[in-house]
């Protein structure tokens, strides 16, 4: 699924530099990426979606070779392929809560807008407690209700492969409980691949695997 090699990449005018020697990740892989704040785990999930590209090595995703597409074929791909949940939600503020967890369909006029879809969205929202929400626009929400926006957006199309940037960081326990099931749920539903990043170790049990980015700061295989 995921298959970095060699890999390395730095901010222009910072100290910083991701490097990974090897990173494979299996379909149906549930991993969770841990480590201490600034030690690039949103960057290496930048890498995996194409948001970023590496100064060095290859990354291949799906069979696709991220690192060396052009910028439309990247995002292309981001959008067609991967459900992503990011640190900072990217929710559109002048939309309803509906529309952003629609926004998939919006963006890629492959995914027709149907009853369908609508339904979908409608089910998730249920199912992540924002159910009666769905005519509020989002900047009339709570973190944690946000929070829950992007990841039914995330899960709207049924993506081979989700990346998650610390998707219970603005919930509490009883949500933060709510949405990892979720999430698990979805794998095994629909044979998912999940990276999720986390700093809180209390969520990492469900998880097949954890990478430890302090482990590695050096570079190394994983
Ligand atoms: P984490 O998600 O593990 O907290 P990040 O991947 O966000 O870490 O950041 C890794 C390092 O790169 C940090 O030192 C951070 O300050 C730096 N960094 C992140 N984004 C940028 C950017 N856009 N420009 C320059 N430096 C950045
Ligand atoms: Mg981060």
């Amino acid at each position: 699924m995921i298959h970095a090699e060699n890999l390395r990449f730095a901010y222009p005018r910072s100290e910083f530099e991701l490097r990974i020697d090897d990173l494979l990740v299996e379909a149906g892989e549930k991993v969770a990426v841990v480590g201490p704040s600034g030690s690039g785990k949103t960057t290496l999930l930048n890498l995996i979606s194409g948001i970023s590209v590496p100064d060095e090595g290859r990354i291949t995703v799906m069979d696709q070779p991220v690192g060396t597409l052009g910028d439309a074929a990247r995002r292309r791909f981001r959008v067609s392929s991967i459900g992503a949940i990011f640190q900072r939600f990217e929710l559109v503020d002048y939309l309803s809560v509906r529309d952003n967890i629609l926004l998939p369909c919006w963006i890629n006029r492959a995914l027709p807008l149907d009853a369908d879809v609508r339904q979908r969205a409608s089910e998730l929202a249920e199912q992540t407690g924002i159910g009666d929400k769905l005519h509020r626009r989002v900047t009339r929400l709570s973190q944690g209700e946000q929070q829950r926006v992007a990841i039914c957006r995330a899960l709207l199309t049924r993506p081979a492969l989700i990346l998650a940037d610390e998707p219970t960081g603005n919930l509490d326990p009883v949500n933060k409980q709510i949405i990892l099931d979720l999430l698990f749920q979805h794998c095994a539903e629909n044979d998912l691949t999940l990276v999720a990043v986390t700093h809180d170790s209390n969520i990492v049990d469900g998880f097949d695997r954890i990478i430890d980015f302090a482990e590695f700061r050096a570079g190394s295989s994983l």
